[in-house]
């Protein structure tokens, strides 16, 4: 199976995370390449470093405001007396209205959802580089039944003007958008613990792109506002969002049944290939425990997204360190190859 991947991925290295107030190690770390890269490979995935295709299928998912910002805020950042290494915003947007701010804190807490995406001197390279590979993963499908692509850092909590939870640039969507453009009828599985919100929000107002997110119930985890089930699209988009929301500790079983459902909806769409946002983070070893899912249950989820038929690129969202992290990507890997 061919791969994505360049090593300009790891410079982006999060420093700061915040948990009930508390400092913490962010588990969004470059370390998490090793391992799921080793994971990869031990399915029989060869890497490429993709090709540059440039910013256009960057900058036809998110704004150019945006886009300007995460160029350019580190170095303007670092300007202010007393800045902190990373760019943490301490205020953010409520209400948006149309006055966007010139001052470099302002925008921090425009574009930044939360605590969880702090920008370093290195981090829109790294961004650039996983949602690159992300295109070049979506080109590759064009001739092969399936691809994965090692998207570090993650995408599926960036909307088109906001980053966060670990993540600055869509590479699901940016995949999806850049598939569209070649022609094909595209559908968004989002398998990972966490709701995919940014996602939903980049299509909620699209029909021609199917976005579908099995996850933990948000009444009690992240993303908190979004993730429930009535959360169905919006005006033109109504009824090509299809949330799953499942209780904390579901275990394969269950997970299953709500993936053959969400996996319906899909064949029911008339697809002609599949995105797959790949979070194993919904692993029973998983530091975040949202999820119970074991090794034989990575394997039967690869196994039944492969049995739709359909080309499916396998884009990686969260999933984080655990001896276990590796082993079930090569899980998912070996089923998806039939
Ligand atoms: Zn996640």
């Amino acid at each position: 199976m061919r791969a994505f991947l360049d090593p300009r991925q790891t410079k982006h290295n999060p420093q700061s995370f915040l948990v009930l107030g508390q400092q913490r190690v962010s588990p969004e770390q470059p370390e998490r390449i090793t391992r799921l890269k080793a994971g990869a490979e031990a399915a029989g995935c060869v890497f490429e470093a993709p090709e540059d295709a440039g910013i256009a299928q960057i900058a036809a998912i998110h704004t150019s405001e945006y886009l300007s910002f995460l160029q350019t805020i580190h170095g303007r950042w670092q300007a202010l007396d007393g800045a902190s290494d990373e760019v943490i915003p301490n205020i953010h947007a409520r209400a948006r209205t149309d006055s966007y701010p010139t001052s470099p804190v302002g925008q921090a807490g425009y574009h930044q959802a939360d605590t969880a995406c702090p920008i370093g001197a290195h981090t829109w390279d790294a961004a650039y580089w996983s949602a690159q590979s992300a295109i070049g993963g979506a080109r590759a499908l064009g001739e092969e039944e399936c691809a994965y692509v090692l998207s570090r850092p993650p995408g599926h909590h960036a909307y088109h003007d906001q980053a966060g939870g670990f993540c600055f640039l869509n590479n699901a969507a940016i995949a999806a958008q850049d598939l569209q453009e070649q022609g094909a009828r595209v559908a968004i599985l989002d398998v990972d613990v966490h709701h995919g919100n940014g996602t939903q929000g980049i299509f909620e107002t699209r029909s021609d792109v199917l976005t579908v997110s099995i996850h933990a119930d948000p009444d009690a985890f992240y993303p908190f506002y979004w993730g429930h089930a009535h959360e169905r699209g919006i005006g033109d988009g109504l009824g090509a969002n299809l949330n799953i929301p499942l209780p904390r500790g579901t275990q394969d079983d269950a997970y299953l049944e709500a993936l053959a459902h969400a996996l319906q909806r899909i064949q029911g769409f008339g697809c002609d290939a599949v995105v797959v946002a790949l979070g194993l983070d919904t692993s029973i070893d998983d530091p975040f425990q949202g999820f119970a899912v074991t090794d034989q249950g990575f394997a039967r989820i690869g196994a039944a997204i492969a049995a739709m038929g359909l080309p499916t690129l396998y884009v990686q969202e969260g999933g984080y360190m655990s001896d276990a992290l590796g082993p079930n990507l090569t899980q998912v890997l070996i089923a998806a190859q039939g």
